[in-house]
C-alpha cells in the first residue's frame, strides 16, 4: 500500500498572463520538490482527462457549454476579475478533475493507500454554476460525487486547510447530508463566506474561521476542537483534502502564519482519523499556495506525511 502522485505536463499550459499569482511556476516548484530521492517511493502517473459525465455530477451541462463558448482562440478572457481563461484552459481543467477521479479509483480499489494530485488551477471556489477565484471546475466536489456514484461510498468528507474558504465546495455539499465539508480559513477574507453560522442542511458543514495574524497555535486548536472531532463523528468512507498552502506565513495573498510543520501535523492528524473510519483512504488535491519556496516545502512535508501514514 503506497502513495500515488498524479500530475500532467499540461498543467503548465494554463496561461494566466504576467503577474498573476496562480502561475505555471507553481507546478514547476511542486514537480521539483517531489523529484527528490525522498519521494522515490511514490507511484507516479499522468493524470487522464475527466469525462463530461464526471464533471456533470457537480456542474450542469449549461455551465460547461457557457465555458466552452467563453473559451478564447488567442489571448485571455476574464471569467471574473481574477480568473483568466486561455485557449488551453478547458483542456487543463478536465485533466485536473481527471487526476482527482483517477486518484479516487486507485484509493477506493486499494491500488494505493492514498494519493496526492499536483494540479492547477485550484477548484474549491468553483460553485456548481459559477467559475471564480482562479477556479473553473470543483475537482474535490466532483471526486466526492464520483466516489458515491462509482464506488458505493456512502459518506465522503472534504477537509480544506487552504487560507481561503471553499465557497464552491460548501455550495455543492450544502444540501447533501452524506457529504461533509470542514474548513479552516482566514476570515474575513476572499470570498467572504465561511462564517461559523454556515452549517448546511444537516450540520454537515463545519467552518472554523481564523483571524489575520493567527498562527500554528490557533490553527491546531481549531483542528483539535472542531475539525477533527466533527470529522470523526461524521465517519467518512473516504477523506478528501483540499490542500492549499497559502496559509503559510510567507504567502503573499493572506495573513495567517502557518509553517511547514503545521501542515505536516494536520496531515498526520487527518490520516489518523482516516485510518479509524475510512481504511486510511485519502485523496489530497492541491488548491492554493503562491509563494514558490513555501509551496514546495509545504507540499514536501504534506506528501511525506501521506507516504509515512500510508505504510
Ligand atoms: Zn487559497
Amino acid at each position: 500500500m503506497t502513495t500515488l502522485y498524479l500530475t500532467h505536463s499540461c498543467f503548465l499550459d494554463h496561461d494566466t498572463g504576467p503577474g498573476h499569482p496562480e502561475r505555471p511556476d507553481r507546478m514547476r516548484a511542486v514537480e521539483k520538490v517531489l523529484s527528490h530521492e525522498l519521494f522515490a517511493g511514490l507511484i507516479r502517473e499522468e493524470a487522464p482527462p475527466a469525462s463530461e459525465e464526471d464533471v456533470a455530477r457537480v456542474h450542469p451541462p449549461a455551465f460547461l457549454e457557457a465555458l466552452r463558448k467563453a473559451s478564447p482562440e488567442t489571448g485571455h478572457v476574464y471569467i471574473d476579475g481574477d480568473t483568466p481563461m486561455s485557449p488551453t484552459t478547458l483542456n487543463v481543467v478536465f485533466h485536473a478533475v481527471g487526476a482527482a477521479i483517477r486518484a479516487t479509483d486507485a484509493v477506493m480499489t486499494g491500488e494505493a493507500q492514498n494519493a496526492f494530485c499536483g494540479v492547477r488551477p485550484p477548484g474549491h471556489h468553483a460553485e456548481p454554476e459559477r467559475a471564480m477565484g482562479f477556479c473553473f471546475f470543483n475537482s474535490v466536489a466532483i471526486a466526492a460525487q464520483y466516489a458515491r456514484a462509482r464506488h458505493g461510498a456512502e459518506r465522503v468528507a472534504v477537509v480544506d486547510f487552504d487560507v481561503h474558504h471553499g465557497n464552491g465546495t460548501q455550495a455543492a455539499f450544502w444540501s447533501e447530508p452524506d457529504l461533509f465539508y470542514a474548513s479552516t480559513h482566514e476570515y474575513p477574507l476572499y470570498p467572504g463566506t465561511g462564517h461559523r453560522s454556515e452549517t448546511g442542511v444537516a450540520d454537515n458543514i463545519v467552518n472554523a474561521p481564523l483571524s489575520a495574524g493567527d498562527g500554528g497555535r490557533e490553527f491546531r486548536e481549531a483542528f483539535r476542537s472542531r475539525v477533527l472531532p466533527e470529522l470523526s463523528n461524521f465517519a467518512p468512507d473516504l477523506l478528501l483534502i483540499s490542500a492549499g498552502f497559502d496559509a503559510h506565513q510567507d504567502d503573499p495573498l493572506a495573513r495567517l502564519n502557518l509553517v511547514e510543520d503545521d501542515f505536516a501535523w494536520a496531515t498526520y492528524e487527518l490520516a489518523e482519523v482516516a485510518h479509524k473510519c475510512a481504511g486510511g483512504r485519502i485523496v489530497s488535491l492541491l488548491e492554493g499556495g503562491y509563494h514558490l519556496t513555501a509551496l514546495a516545502r509545504s507540499v514536501g512535508v504534506h506528501v511525506g506525511a501521506l507516504m509515512q501514514s500510508g505504510r
